[in-house]
């Protein structure tokens, strides 16, 4: 069972090619459904990464039910809503570079439905990153203050990439136009790539975009987080969906997430993160509350050794 599901096809649904027609897709994908009959793991993991299998229609309608405190908005018809994926930002590291035939993990990290109507705004005021949930600073000194700002707070700037346009949101008087520096040098030389339009994120609705479904866009923030995005459906407003503006844009993956364990204990999840701490084997070593606390500091609450010490927002304590 997944999320409530049994993964069983009915009887009916089975494949039966006649003898006579020896497709070679058809006979894999006989194999591959015969596959997910007898393994329930296998099936668990097909169905999750199943488009229309993680539509949950029923919740999005049910959406205003959940949330009563939700202003109420009919929906102009027609309408249209569209699928989004956000995916995990690529780590970047030095294997990277130096293996440049390493393929990139793609991860959908995030899924939504917007309404055409909607400004890009208000799908990336939904969109959840750690990055944006950092805190920023060594607190190694004063572990137990209380963190003040959070990245999100502090770096505002951010862009969606769409077609040779980018669409900065310049809603804060401390946004920077991202898009500046890579239009400029796109200009100065024979790259190739080019010419760019920029625009505002906050002016402009999905509907007005031009854009290819299944295609790869970008959307960037924190100066160098860098989500790939993909539309990966376009549906027509039917009475099946909430008919409240409000309710939009919808999250819809239900799939959920690994956490970073302390490696201390190998419990909880971890809350700090810590650097070049010489009594420790690992750099950096993950820790949760108690561990950190516990190996790090005598009575005195006086540090152990010299290191420094971030707060780790775990990626499964958000959506
Ligand atoms: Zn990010
Ligand atoms: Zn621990």
């Amino acid at each position: 069972m997944l999320f409530g599901r049994d993964l069983r096809l009915p009887a009916d649904l089975l494949f039966s090619r006649p003898p006579d027609a020896p497709l070679a897709p058809e006979e894999l994908q006989k194999v591959d459904v015969q596959k997910r009959q007898d393994d329930l793991g296998y099936a668990t993991v097909v169905y999750s990464f199943s488009k229309f299998y993680n539509y949950p229609l029923h919740k999005i309608a049910g959406f205003d039910k959940e949330n009563p405190d939700l202003p109420y908005e009919q929906i102009q018809e027609p309408e249209v809503l569209l699928c989004v994926q956000i995916f995990r930002p690529e780590q970047k590291s030095t294997v990277y570079e130096s293996h440049p035939s390493r393929l990139p993990n793609f991860h959908i990290d995030q899924e939504f439905m917007v309404l055409g109507c909607q400004y890009l705004t208000e799908l990336r005021d939904k969109i959840e990153c750690v990055s944006d949930k950092a805190i920023p600073g060594d607190y190694s000194e004063c572990p137990k203050h209380a963190p003040e700002v959070t990245c999100k707070e502090l770096y505002r700037s951010g862009f969606f990439y769409f077609n040779g346009v980018f669409y900065n949101d310049m809603r804060h008087p401390d946004c920077r136009d991202y898009s500046e520096t890579i239009i400029s040098w796109a200009e100065s030389g024979n790259h190739g790539i080019g010419p760019f339009r920029k625009a505002f994120m906050e002016r402009t609705k999905f509907i007005d975009l031009e854009i290819q479904l299944g295609y790869p866009y970008v959307y960037v923030h924190q100066g160098n987080c860098e989500h790939l995005v993909v539309f990966s459906d376009l549906q027509y407003y039917t009475h099946h969906h909430s008919s409240n503006r409000h309710a939009y844009p919808v999250h819809v993956t239900l799939r959920p997430k690994k956490r970073v364990l302390c490696m201390i204990c190998h419990i909880h999840t971890a809350e700090w993160i810590v650097f070049d701490n010489k009594r420790v084997a690992e750099n950096p070593t993950y820790f949760c509350k108690q561990c950190f606390f516990a190996f790090n500091y005598d009575e005195n609450d006086q540090a152990i050794g010299s290191f420094r010490a971030y707060h780790h927002v775990d990626r499964s304590n958000i959506l």
